[in-house]
């Protein structure tokens, strides 16, 4: 995201609408300006505020006047009002930013919106996760943290050597050059997202392992990761996780629960 230098009128309300702070007042300039390096490319500022096209110079000149009796003009707090935030054309690999922080946007992996796939919300359709597995998403980044790839590559190739299966549809795995070695590719490893999810499956045994993996990598890199444990219960509704993930010392609630209503109807054909 850009900020016209030419129209901006330092008013300061896109500030607080950036879920990663990497908006700022330049007062050598007296503009606003957007970190690059910063900005995940959420849209969040060019969609958050509304516009209004008052001429900028006008509206410095009117700041300027009043500030020498000590009144101030300032635009309603919702409102950007020289439309000043420009969004700049996205070309490879500063896209995948978008791709992963904009919910507005298909991710062209996976063709669904947003940073990941729909886990195992469809599980009952899907049957990821069978019992006896355990499936895992690894969440990277919060709002006002963010992640590089260079950090989540660095758990990935941990998690990787302990031999786990990444789910084929979710949108790191496209980006990984060998799902073997679970390794991002080279040209995004510097590219920041607002969040990002990776997806694996083990058999339940293995999720202590797992966890131990993913909390010590977790511990190396410089953002907040999220760990959510799922499997598919048995008819009585009930499953081994609890029991492991107590016996590991996690207090275990059942987050999201899935009734199983959206399984497909049997159709019978008629002969
Ligand atoms: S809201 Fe618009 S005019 Fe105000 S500081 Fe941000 S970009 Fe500049
Ligand atoms: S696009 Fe998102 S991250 Fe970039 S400056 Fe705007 S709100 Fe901040």
């Amino acid at each position: 995201m850009k900020i016209s230098t030419d129209r901006c009128v330092a008013c300061g309300n896109c500030i607080p609408v950036c879920p990663v702070g990497a908006i700022d007042i330049d007062p050598s300039i007296r503009r606003a300006v957007v970190d690059q390096e910063r900005c995940v490319e959420c849209f969040t500022c060019y969609r958050g505020l509304s516009t209004e096209h008052l001429n900028p110079t006008l509206v410095r000149t009117i700041r300027t006047v009043l500030g020498w009796v000590r009144v101030r003009f300032d635009p309603e707090p919702d409102v950007c009002p020289t439309a000043a935030i420009e969004p700049q054309e996205l070309s490879w690999p500063r896209i995948v930013r978008r791709a992963f922080s904009d919910p507005l946007v298909p991710h062209e992996s996976t063709g669904i919106h947003g940073r990941g796939t729909e886990e195992v919300k469809t599980n009952d359709v899907t049957h990821r996760v069978a019992e006896g597995e355990a499936g895992f998403t690894i969440e990277f980044g919060r709002p006002t943290v963010s992640a590089s790839f260079r950090d989540i590559s660095a758990l990935t190739e941990a998690l990787a050597g302990a031999g786990v299966e990444f789910e084929a549809n979710n949108p790191v795995t496209h980006l990984m050059t060998d799902k073997k070695t679970g390794r991002i590719r080279e040209d995004v490893l510097d590219e920041r997202v607002l969040s990002a999810i990776v997806e694996i499956k083990t058999t339940m045994d293995r999720v202590p392992e797992i966890l131990e993996t993913a909390t010590e990598a977790a511990k190396k890199i410089d953002t907040i990761v999220s760990i959510g444990v799922s499997t598919r219960c048995d008819d009585e509704g009930r499953s081994a996780l609890e029991d492991v993930l107590h016996d590991e010392g996690f207090a275990f609630w059942r987050g999201k629960t899935n009734l199983g209503l959206g399984r497909r109807p049997q159709v019978t054909r008629a002969t």
